[in-house]
Formats: structure tokens, C-alpha cells, sequence
């Protein structure tokens, strides 16, 4: 079963990890691609239609530590804000001694417990505990002059990074580095010297895209199929989620001659992997008060890995559209029904009422804790198998005639 589709999304993967160069959100490289899928939709006969929203882009300039001649092997925290000076050093590994510590101007050392996971982005409101929120209030109380923290690894909330950057937020104002634990265990050794940091790091105001493209009755109920088209920086991301627009862009041609009773709609959201997620926020302002319209979401996101077969995971799906697609996946014997996993864009839907199917590849969820692949060099196009991607738009093209 490889046939022209196939060769389709060999073609649509070269261009989105390869020729374009990264897509992240508030580049050029990311308004590339949401220009590229707007016109293969449009070229295909789909009603295009593009959301304009501001994302600021950030360049890495690269950092350095130094404390009494020792060197210190340290990033910038993406889109923080640069800093250069030397300061007084003050460690903290938990809430109450970040609450106790005096900051004022100092540069604060987070290591450990207060380390163990990213803190989530200030504006970021679909999850964000209030042990977060309490951390990031007291360092803007604290007024260090800027953050070191010191990072394991943590798979589920920072895809593979490893060390990963504890804040990665543009809306807040102190900057900050990070380095991994074990130099975070050498610098403790030097609590209360001064160190001289040096981050060189630029907030570039840029503008992003969602791009929606419909087909059918204007008034009828709607299935919405999603894919995020951005990737975090410094990835090529093609199994997040390259793969997943190359879905939607098999859709769009298999669907063309759909003259079914929905309105169909192919959806490049554009932010999953930026720390605001400004995309799916215009889209869920964009849609208040219509969620009701959508009968179902389906939305494609780590799917295709070269291991393992595909899994559709459903999230309250009302009985009938749950039995036709069980008879969907019986059909397909690469793909499986998935169990439920908690982050990606199908949660907003499923968050707003709306019955979905989370499309990934089994081998991700079983493996979300320890994987180290997503939001790394390592996310390229030759982890994918692009037969899996083939698959999964055929079995979504027949679901969604049935529904
Ligand atoms: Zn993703």
C-alpha cells in the first residue's frame, strides 16, 4: 500500500523538516510553512482562510559562567531576556527557601526539588498548578538580578530536553540560564562567591498564523481535524508534528470530492510547542460560543514513528461515532485503539465539550515519561515511516465519511 499518498508525504515531510528552516512559532520559517499548506489547500480547492496573531521570535546568542576562574558550562533560557554582570550567588532547592531568601539583585541558583519540573508560562491557562505560580510570584518579589537553574530529566513535561530550561516563557522579565544537574552540583560548592554571567539572548517581535481550510454546508454540524504545524526551536520536528500536517494535507486531496452532510475543516493550529500557545488561543476565541457545532475533533499529533503501530485514542466519543471507529481500526492493522493522553490540542476540544480522537503513534504514549526524542535534534525525518502516515489518512478519510 505505498502509493502516490506516499509519495506525497515523502515529499511534504522533505519540505516541512528540511527546506524549510524551522518552524517555530514567530519565525520566517513558520510563516513559511503556514504559507506552503495554505496554498497546497487552496491549489486542492479547499475555502482557505489565515488568523494573524503577534509571536515573538527569540535568537540564542549562547551563555557563559565563570566563578574565581572556573568555567561553567550554562544556556539561555528561551526567550528570556540577555543579561551580562557579575553578582553575588544564593542557592535555593525548595519554595520556603525561596520564600526566605534574600534575591534582591543577586543571581539565585534553582536546583532540586524547586528544579524537578518546567514551571508552566505565566499566561498559559489550560494547566498551571498553583505550586508554579507561587514559585514564579516569588522570584518577581525576590528581584534576583537573574536564574541559574539546574535541570534533570524530565520527559513528560519537557519532551526529551535534557538539561531542560526551567522557565521558557516570554512574558517573564528576569533573565535566566540553565545547565544540567551535575554542574549544578559543582556550582553549589561556590554559594555566596560571585559569579560573572554572560547571556547574550533577543526577543524579536514577529507575527504567526492558524490556517483553516473548509469544505461543505455552511450551517452544518462540524468535524474539525487539527495538526499543530509549529516545532520547538532547534528541532526539525518531524514526528512532532510534521507528520501530522502531512496528514491533514492527504486529507485535504482524499476529501476533495466529500459531499457528505458535515462541514469539514482542516485545521493547521499554530503555538502547541510555544510557551504562550497563541494559536490555539485564537482559535478558541475565534470559535466562543460555537464548540457546540463540533461534533468531533480529530487531532493528529506524534503520529507515524518508525516503531510500533498507530493509536487513536478516543475522548468521549458519543456511541456511534465510538462503534464506527472501532470498525475503522479493524480494518487498518497498523493502527490500534490508544490509551487517553493528557497533553497535545485535542485536550482544548475535549476541554470545550467536544468529543475527540487523539491520532499518535503507540510507541509515544507507552513511552511518554522516558522518552528523549521530541524537542530534540533527534525529532528528524528518519524516525518517521511515512507507509504509517499513508495509513492513517486512508482510515481517517473513511472515518470521516462515515461520521
Ligand atoms: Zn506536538
Amino acid at each position: 500500500m505505498t502509493g502516490k499518498l506516499y509519495n506525497q508525504s515523502l515529499y511534504y515531510l522533505d519540505v516541512l523538516c528540511n527546506r524549510i528552516p524551522g518552524r517555530s512559532v514567530g519565525s520566517e520559517g513558520n510563516r513559511e510553512a503556514t504559507r506552503f499548506f495554505e496554498q497546497e489547500l487552496s491549489g486542492m480547492g479547499w475555502l482557505t482562510s489565515s488568523a494573524e496573531f503577534n509571536a515573538m521570535d527569540w535568537r540564542d546568542g549562547g551563555a557563559d559562567l565563570m566563578c574565581n576562574g572556573v568555567s561553567f558550562e550554562v544556556f539561555t533560557g528561551p526567550y528570556s531576556l540577555p543579561f551580562s554582570g557579575s553578582r553575588r550567588i544564593v542557592t535555593v532547592s525548595d519554595t520556603a527557601g525561596l520564600e526566605k531568601a534574600d534575591l534582591e539583585d543577586k543571581i539565585v541558583l534553582l536546583y532540586g526539588e524547586i528544579a524537578r519540573e518546567q514551571l508552566m508560562p505565566k499566561n498559559f491557562v489550560f494547566y498551571n498548578p498553583e505550586e508554579h505560580q507561587r514559585i514564579i510570584a516569588l522570584l518577581e518579589k525576590g528581584k534576583p538580578a537573574a536564574i541559574i537553574s539546574a535541570t534533570g530529566r524530565n520527559s513528560a513535561l519537557a519532551g526529551g530536553a535534557y538539561p531542560f530550561p526551567l522557565i521558557e516563557d516570554g512574558d517573564f522579565d528576569i533573565p535566566s540560564v540553565y545547565m544540567t544537574e551535575e554542574e549544578g552540583i559543582r556550582l553549589l560548592s561556590h554559594d555566596g562567591e560571585t559569579v560573572t554571567l554572560e547571556s547574550v539572548s533577543e526577543r524579536i517581535p514577529g507575527k504567526g498564523y492558524n490556517i483553516t481550510a473548509g469544505r461543505g454546508p455552511e450551517d452544518a454540524d462540524r468535524i474539525v481535524i487539527t495538526a499543530h504545524i509549529d516545532a520547538k526551536k532547534g528541532t526539525p520536528g518531524a514526528i512532532d508534528n510534521a507528520t501530522g500536517v502531512i496528514v491533514l494535507l492527504l486529507l485535504a486531496d482524499l476529501l476533495r470530492d466529500y459531499e457528505g452532510p458535515r462541514k469539514i475543516e482542516l485545521v493547521a493550529l499554530n503555538g502547541e510547542d510555544y510557551y504562550a500557545v497563541p494559536g490555539q488561543m485564537n482559535y478558541i476565541m475565534a470559535n466562543q460560543g460555537r464548540f457546540s457545532e463540533m461534533i468531533l475533533n480529530i487531532n493528529i499529533d506524534g503520529a507515524g514513528y518508525r516503531e510500533g503501530i498507530s493509536a487513536f485514542s478516543p475522548f468521549n466519543l458519543p456511541e456511534e461515532i465510538y462503534t464506527k471507529t472501532a470498525g475503522v481500526i479493524t480494518r487498518y492493522p497498523g493502527i490500534t485503539e490508544g490509551a487517553q493522553w493528557p497533553q497535545g490540542d485535542h485536550s482544548i476540544f475535549v476541554q470545550y465539550g467536544v468529543p475527540a480522537l487523539a491520532v499518535s503513534s503507540k510507541w509515544f504514549i507507552d513511552n511518554m515519561e522516558s522518552q528523549d526524542i521530541t524537542h530534540t535534534p533527534k525529532d528528524n525525518p528518519e524516525i518517521t515511516d511515512c507507509r504509517k502516515v499513508e495509513e492513517i489518512a486512508f482510515a481517517l478519510n473513511d472515518l470521516i465519511r462515515l461520521v
